[in-house]
This record gives structure tokens, C-alpha cells and sequence, in this order.
């Protein structure tokens, strides 16, 4: 298959590829194939058409998708979502109800994310509206039965965004992160920070990531990127970055004139790691959008 990848042992959880930014093992949707499909994370818009050609790979019908689920909406989580819903007539989208607005009228979210991202907003695709008949607002607590005893439970983590929630299938104790437990980047088995404008917050932040260890996940599934067989010791590395990432903010700020200058040291302290990973706009992208987040947040505290 070339757009499904099988997740070893768990009996019908699949990764699809997003292809966020046109990188390979950056964004990841997951097709949980029972009686009921679903479909947890949908990439940016421009990654629906991947997530179909993996149903096809695995014969399932559009027809057959009960469920679209999106840990928030932030566009390489939630973009895809409305594509997906147009060619999936059955299936119900689901996202915290402080979010699900967003989807229905996308102006402000996009707007937004223009703020956030400056110059990378053309690589984040478009947001289509999606009929507010077709959305199930959820608060956390909910639980999906989707036949052969998948069961996927929605988990309140606010931190990243008031709005994000994660997913938590039951049965396998596989845990859909979204954002809420960082970025791994597997190929150089290392965690970074997701801290964006406008509202992350540390203290809901690290209170989600211990309700998650709660959990006693049994493997993570990162929409950025891929499966992890070591929940425990991941979510505490998180929590200790997060408050590492956040001091550090707090203290450059302390010496230096100016959050310019703050964004400047970051960028030299951390960049020349990260590219490996990313391209040198992409790399300053990242690391001024997550000081951003961080220095709006200290801002307000
Ligand atoms: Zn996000």
C-alpha cells in the first residue's frame, strides 16, 4: 500500500502520510478500519486527497466513515476536515465545541493563522466550510463505538489551545496526541516544543500532559509524527521541556532588549539543529512561531 501504513498490532489503526509542507514524516492522519470508520486528524486541505486514496487502499467506501475527529483546529490538524466531509457523505465531524464554530464560518481561524505564521500562510492550505449540521460539538468525555471493540474516548487537554482535545482508543490504549504531548521527530528521536500564538498556556499545558500519563496510554500516536511504544517516559520528557522551553523565554527576555532580539538568540541557539529536519524559512518559522506563543503567554501571566 502506498498511502496506508499499517500500525504493527494494533488490528486496523493506519497512518497516512500527510505530506504537511510537501515533508515526508512531518503531519500524520489516522484510519481506525471497524464496522464504523474513522478518521482521527486530517491534515492540511491539500492532504484530503491522500487520506481518500488510503481508504480506497484499504476498501473502504467513503460511504463508511462514520467519523471525522480532530484534536483542534488548527489547519494541518483540522483543514482537511472540510474536503473530507464532502467526500465522506455519512460522516460526522467532531471537534471541541469552543473550536467547532471555526469550522463553520473559517474567517477568523484563517485570519489567525495568517497571524501566526506570516510569510509560511501560503503553505497551509485553504479552510472550507463545513455545514453546522454535519458537526458534533464535543467537551472531553465522549465516547465513539465504532464496532469490533474500537472505542475512542475524547480527552479535554487544553494547554496548547483552549480547544484541544486528544483521542484515546480504548481497546488497543493507543493515544491520539494531536498537539497536546509536542512534536517528535523520529528520525533524530527528539521532542519539540508546540507552544503557538495565540492563547498556549503552561499550567494547562502540563496539567493535560499528566491527565494523559494518567491514562497509562499504552503507545502515542503523534499527528507530528508517528507511533511511540514509550508513553510514560515521552509525556514526562514534554512536561520538562515545556517548563525548560518557557524559563529559557523568560529569562532571554530578562537580558536582552526586545522580544526581536529574544526570537534572534533563539533562532541561533536552536536552528542550526532543526535543519535537519526543515529548510532554513521553515526552521525560522518554527522556532519565532512557538517564542511567539511563549512570550504572549508571559504576556498575560
Ligand atoms: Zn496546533
Amino acid at each position: 500500500m502506498e498511502y496506508a501504513r499499517e500500525l504493527e498490532g494494533l488490528g486496523g489503526i493506519y497512518l497516512v502520510d500527510t505530506n504537511q509542507f510537501g515533508l515526508e514524516g512531518y503531519g500524520a492522519a489516522y484510519i481506525v478500519d471497524a464496522p464504523v470508520a474513522a478518521i482521527v486528524e486530517t491534515g492540511l486541505s491539500y492532504s484530503a486527497p491522500r487520506i481518500l486514496r488510503a481508504l480506497a487502499e484499504l476498501g473502504l467506501s467513503p460511504d463508511e466513515v462514520g467519523f471525522i475527529l480532530v484534536s483542534h483546529v488548527h489547519l494541518d490538524h483540522a483543514g482537511g476536515a472540510g474536503p473530507l466531509a464532502q467526500a465522506c457523505p455519512n460522516a460526522t465531524v467532531a471537534a471541541h465545541e469552543r473550536g467547532a464554530k471555526h469550522l463553520v464560518k473559517p474567517a477568523y481561524l484563517v485570519k489567525s493563522v495568517r497571524d501566526a505564521t506570516g510569510p509560511m500562510f501560503c503553505h497551509y492550505g485553504q479552510a472550507a466550510p463545513i455545514p453546522r449540521e454535519r458537526l458534533l460539538e464535543l467537551e472531553g468525555g465522549e465516547l465513539f463505538s465504532l464496532g469490533e471493540g474500537f472505542q475512542i474516548r475524547a480527552i479535554a487537554t487544553p494547554g496548547h489551545a483552549p480547544h484541544h482535545l486528544c483521542f484515546f482508543e480504548q481497546k488497543t490504549r493507543s493515544l491520539f496526541t494531536g498537539d497536546a504531548a509536542g512534536i517528535y521527530w523520529p528520525e533524530a528521536d527528539r521532542l519539540l516544543p508546540t507552544t503557538p500564538p495565540p492563547s498556549f498556556d503552561l499550567e494547562r499545558s502540563l496539567e493535560s500532559v499528566q491527565l494523559l500519563r494518567a491514562l497509562k496510554p499504552e503507545r502515542l500516536l503523534y499527528t507530528h509524527f508517528g507511533e511511540h511504544d514509550r508513553p510514560a517516559a515521552m509525556l514526562q520528557t514534554y512536561a520538562k521541556l515545556l517548563q525548560d522551553w518557557v524559563e529559557e523565554i523568560r529569562s532571554l527576555r530578562k537580558q536582552l532588549r526586545g522580544d526581536g532580539a529574544v526570537k534572534q538568540a533563539l533562532l541561533e541557539e536552536y536552528g542550526p539543529f532543526l535543519e535537519g529536519l526543515y529548510d532554513p524559512q521553515m526552521v525560522e518559522h518554527e522556532i519565532t512561531m512557538n517564542a511567539q506563543g511563549v512570550l504572549q503567554y508571559l504576556d498575560r501571566s
